[in-house]
């Protein structure tokens, strides 16, 4: 009899969506997480349940590829958009049943780690009741739909898309029409000029745009499909139309049809994205735009132009005017990411007090808090301070971000949260002076969870042989940057282990600090130098001349 063979990563893992929707199986699955981590079955506890938001985790202790019986579960927040009261309740979840923390990631979401099977009836219902969710946070579906954190308070927007936002997360997020997606599917809309939603690399993404229409002027968006980065990263590619603000949600929709019929797409799980589309399967910006006009039914109209933000680097730290009169918003500096729950009552706090309740996360893994009143800036700055966050920072404080690493995530290779703290304070004690916006993104693996491509300085986890031994390591990816002439980091060719990082960073920063060119931003001076050269700079053996 001939050997049976065995499935595939992706056979099995349509197989598991086709047997079933996991957002039908809440009471099944909590049910059986009343009886403990054991009792899950193994398609549930290893897939269904990303469809409500968890992963299984690693130890907290860095061992690679080890699993715990805990989950990370992953609060939704579209366009993040969050109150006080939500924010207390997460605080206090996290309390009963995170160790105390929480960590703000790169789609504006919160996610809680150590959660027990047991805890997760318990979880749902304290999310529930302040109206959050962990649905579709992670799994093949619609992932939290991002937008500016400043939409609706921002003097320069084109305007504010928040709703459509909120709008498009309602229409796809635990619809039973999108639970069966060939992977996860990132959608951004943001109406602001500085695209810090970054839809260069999200599969769909909606940016404010306007046009002359018969004299009157008409807000709408362009539209930029099939961007993402992981291993192989993309530019999401510009689509020849204009989308008015009542067909946002019909576009959204059918370009999520149209992922979700892509069948060529379900053959391998690492290239299941819709970038590959244009990467394997010859769509171009034309075609694809043909075939959502098929599915929409009608015809989009073409010739818009946008503006292409020169930088993309926006931290949202710090007091800023908002558009309305007489008030702030403040940016608070979480440094990686990271909130202890009292930091999360805090903002809490700070924002009924001298804000009107309502918070925003923001994607480099900040909080604003909206809507201060100018007297009231100087008690909030101190507050937050006294609580250890801070409206402020250096360069390396402001630009550094972080995923989650060997404390929680089994793909890891290295440590990142801790490390990225660590990274900071040794580069602010080597720099004291350093004067540029900088943006350095510490991944634990190639996937890319922390979007090493697309900053200044992109540091890959791998390890590296020291002495005979593997010891942690990292690979240094230089000039990437989104907005004008967007680029991905470039591979050096340089690795570094850990604590040797901080060392090599001063020398290149060193180098670019002495010899930039009037104005000149550290992608720009990576851009006029070759590998060679800015190896030469990392190791200290820069080249002559
Ligand atoms: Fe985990 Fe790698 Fe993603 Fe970091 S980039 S969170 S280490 S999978």
């Amino acid at each position: 009899m001939p050997a049976e063979r065995k499935e595939t990563k992706a056979q099995k893992a349509e197989r598991i969506k086709a047997e079933r929707n996991p957002w039908v199986m809440l009471p099944e699955i909590l049910e059986k997480a009343r009886q403990g981590f054991e009792a899950i079955p193994d398609d549930d506890l290893r897939s269904r349940l990303r469809w409500w938001g968890l992963y299984t985790q690693g130890d907290g202790g860095g061992v690679y590829g080890g699993e715990a019986p805990y989950f990370m579960a992953r609060v939704r927040l579209p366009s993040g958009i969050l109150f006080s009261h939500q924010l207390r309740e997460v605080a206090a979840l996290a309390d009963r049943m995170a160790k105390g923390m929480g960590d703000v990631t790169v789609r504006q979401n919160i996610q809680l780690h150590w959660i027990r099977a047991e805890d997760l009836p318990e979880l749902f219902a304290g999310l529930g009741r302040v109206n959050l969710t962990t649905l579709a946070a992670c799994g093949d579906d619609t992932r939290n739909v991002t937008g500016c954190p400043l939409a609706g308070l921002d003097a320069d927007e084109h305007f504010d898309a928040s709703p459509v936002a909120l709008g498009i997360n309602r229409m796809l997020a635990g619809n039973d029409e999108f639970y069966n997606l060939p992977r996860k599917w990132k959608i951004c809309a943001t109406g602001c000029r500085a695209w810090c939603s970054f839809p260069e690399i999200n599969d769909v993404a909606f940016t404010g745009a306007r046009r002359q229409v018969g004299g009157r002027e008409e807000l709408g968006f362009s539209l930029r499909v099939g961007g993402g980065l992981s291993t192989e990263p993309f530019h999401a590619v510009k689509l020849d139309c204009f989308v008015s603000l009542h067909q946002a949600f019909s576009v959204a929709r059918a370009a999520t049809e149209l992922f979700r019929d892509s069948e060529c797409l379900r053959q391998y799980r690492n290239k299941a994205r819709m970038k590959y589309l244009f990467l394997e399967y010859g769509y171009t910006p034309d075609s694809f735009l043909a075939e959502l006009q098929d599915r929409l039914g009608f015809r989009l109209d073409s010739g818009v132009e946008d503006e292409v933000p020169k930088d993309a680097y926006r931290d949202h730290v710090g007091i800023h005017p908002q558009k309305q009169e007489g008030l702030f918003y403040a940016g608070i500096n979480v440094l990686r990411g990271r909130l202890t729950s009292d930091q999360m009552r805090l903002v809490a706090d700070l924002s009924e007090r001298y804000g009107d309740g309502q918070i925003r996360t923001t994607g480099m893994q900040n909080l604003v808090v909206p809507n201060v009143r100018k007297m009231n800036l100087k008690d909030l700055e101190r507050e937050a301070l006294a609580g250890a966050l801070r409206l402020e920072g250096s360069p390396f404080a402001r630009g550094t971000i972080a995923c989650t690493g060997t404390e929680f995530c089994k793909l890891a290779l290295t440590e990142t949260k801790s490390y990225a703290e660590w990274l900071v304070g040794e580069l602010d004690r080597r720099m004291p002076d350093f004067d540029r916006n900088l943006r350095i993104n510490v991944n634990g693996c190639p996937n890319a969870c922390g979007q090493h491509w697309i900053a200044d300085v992109g540091l890959q986890g791998r390890t590296v042989k020291r002495e005979g031994k593997a010891v942690p390591a990292y690979d240094f990816f230089l000039g990437g940057g989104l907005g004008e002439g967007a680029t991905f980091g470039r591979r050096i060719g340089y690795q570094a282990p850990v604590e040797e990082v901080p060392e090599a960073l001063e020398r290149v920063l060193g180098v670019y600090a002495n010899q930039r060119l009037d104005g000149e931003t550290f992608r720009e001076f990576c851009s006029r130098h070759d590998d060679q050269d800015l190896k030469g700079f990392l190791s200290g053996e820069a080249r002559d001349g």
